[in-house]
């Protein structure tokens, strides 16, 4: 990549993020000869799709599935990454529940294998009663399910998993969701599209069966994105934090930034592009926005996560990517089984499978100290049945505040009403990415709604980033609506439903 041009105070472009949407957007603006300073407030780059490491040991948040239909995101992928770098690797994912594994997408046979004749007797017979007497609410979850699947199914592949992702119960998890993501869907109708052969679905059952995943995570993409942006003559500053943006005349001049030591450092800024959260980004703003734009940020809210990564040997482990825990006497909600995703990210005969709890910022588990949160998740594991007593020989414990953008009640007009007001007040102020837009973009959304951003910027172009959609039929989740895992779509971030606002603090 060439150098970027020299500057003077106030011409920089200051991105506040070093996650996928920040770098890609200094990496864009240096592209066109744009010197950037990138803000980053934590000591590793890749935010969300971070790979951090232990002792050795590399594990994502989540599993980040490197996939995309939109052709200018790939091609950056392959540019910042050399194709060697990459892998494409088959994807395996089974539901566990009940002492058994599930394939997913569900196939028939295989469930009804697993159900046993009496059970799978028992579902139909709670299918026929639920169609005979439906539910008189269906425009909760459970209502919706219920009907279509009735009770007994509803329960095995529905309510755990949702109500551990999402902390709700399910009977409060508003119904469009799953309406508009397995539409038209019916028990007879999954059954016939799980035993016969898929049709007109090539490219999307591609998308099922492999995917690319560079060799040591996806924070590998980010941490040689942030070299390149620093070759090229842009900053990135490692534990800064933007506290302030100051505005003046209709638009941000400065970001200031704080280090760990509380010193604070002032950027003159031509632009800003921000990935911080929404919400957070109208607080830092000076002098303030209005009562009514503070109100609608400090109404949306998030979902949090932890990680909880045990090492094991690899003889105790299983040949799936990931399994989802539906079972509801262990508070996990998935594992990764790194070593499924990369050979070169595991060693010396073990493996390091990753635990996933669903949580709120500051809850119980949250709290818990990193020795217990290693102890439940060795005792889970060993409960299940997943690998033997005494196979889990270290642990490390990762926590991701903010992984889940929450789409409650009144969510969408509280953006609208920012959105309006920074478009207005401060439009040299760029929103970008997941947190950075309060929507489910993955990697791919996230990075191309900066690389839209920086065209505005540079070109003086009117992308409306706002447009870019994170709901495109291509994913998986959809075209697999056949299976009851249609509800499990938090798997990849991408699309999620409408909750309850958030009534009690746990
Ligand atoms: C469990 C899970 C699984 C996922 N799986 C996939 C997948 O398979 N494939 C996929 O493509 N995507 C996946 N995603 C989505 C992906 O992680 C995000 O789309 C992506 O990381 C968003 O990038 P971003 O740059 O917008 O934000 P982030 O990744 O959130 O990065 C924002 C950065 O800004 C920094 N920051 C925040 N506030 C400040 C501040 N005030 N000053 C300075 N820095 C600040 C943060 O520390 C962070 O580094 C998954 C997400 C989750 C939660």
């Amino acid at each position: 990549m060439s150098q970027v041009q020299p500057t003077s105070p106030g011409d920089d472009v200051v991105v506040i993020g070093a996650g996928p949407a920040g770098l890609t957007a200094a990496y864009q603006l240096a592209k066109h000869g744009r010197r950037s300073v990138v803000l980053e407030a934590d000591d590793i780059v890749g935010g969300i799709s971070r790979t951090p490491e232990r002792d050795g040991w590399r594990f994502d948040i989540g599993g980040h599935r490197f996939f995309t239909k939109v052709k200018p995101v790939e091609d950056l992928w392959h540019e910042i990454l050399p194709d060697e770098d990459f892998l494409l690797r088959p994807r395996m994912s089974r539901i566990y529940y009940d002492g058994k594994f599930f394939d997913y997408p569900l196939k028939a046979g295989n469930a009804l294998r697993n159900l046993g004749v009496i059970e799978a007797v028992l579902c139909v017979l709670s299918y026929v009663w639920a169609r005979i007497r439906p539910p008189k609410d269906q425009s909760s979850l459970e209502g919706w399910v219920v009907a279509r699947f009735g009770w007994r199914l509803y329960r095995t592949f529905f309510k755990t998993y949702n109500e551990k992702v999402w902390g709700v119960p399910a009977s409060d998890i508003a119904a469009d969701w799953a309406a508009q993501r397995i539409k038209n869907l019916s028990l007879s109708k999954a059954v016939i599209n799980a035993l016969l052969p898929k049709r007109n679905q090539k490219e999307i059952t591609s998308l099922i069966e492999e995917f690319q995943y560079p060799k040591f995570g996806p924070g590998m993409m980010w941490e040689r994105a942030a070299q390149l942006v620093q070759g090229a003559g842009s900053e990135v500053r490692m534990q800064n934090r933007a506290v302030r943006i100051e505005r003046t005349g209709g638009r941000a001049v400065a970001v200031v930034a704080q280090d760990r030591e509380g010193t604070e450092a002032r950027i003159e800024a031509s632009h800003v592009v921000s990935t911080m959260p929404i919400s957070e980004l109208i607080e830092v703003i000076s002098p303030p926005a209005p009562e009514e734009v503070l109100r609608a940020a400090k109404g949306l809210s998030y979902r949090d996560f932890l990680t909880v990564a045990l090492v094991v040997p690899a003889t105790a482990s299983f040949p799936d990517n990931w399994i989802y825990i539906h079972a509801p006497e262990v508070r996990m909600g998935r594992i990764q089984n790194f070593g499924s995703w990369s050979p070169y990210m595991i060693k010396e005969g073990r493996t390091c499978l990753g635990l996933e709890y669903f949580v709120f910022e500051g809850d119980e588990l949250w709290n818990s100290a990193d020795e217990d949160l290693i102890a439940l998740g060795t005792r889970e594991l060993e409960a299940l049945g997943l690998v033997g007593k005494g196979a889990v020989e270290v642990g490390y414990v990762v926590r991701m505040p903010k992984a889940y953008p929450v789409y409650d009640e009144g969510y969408a007009e509280r953006v609208d009403i920012i959105r309006r007001w920074l478009e207005a007040e401060v439009p040299n102020v760029h929103p970008v990415g997941r947190n950075g837009m309060h929507r489910y973009n993955n990697q791919d959304h996230s990075m191309y709604t900066a690389m839209l951003s920086v065209e505005n910027i540079v070109t003086g172009s009117h992308h409306d980033v706002w447009s870019v959609n994170v709901e495109e039929e291509y994913h998986e989740e959809v075209s697999t609506g056949a299976s009851a895992g249609a509800l499990s779509s938090a798997g990849t971030g991408r699309s999620a439903p409408v909750l309850p606002g958030r009534r009690s603090e746990p």
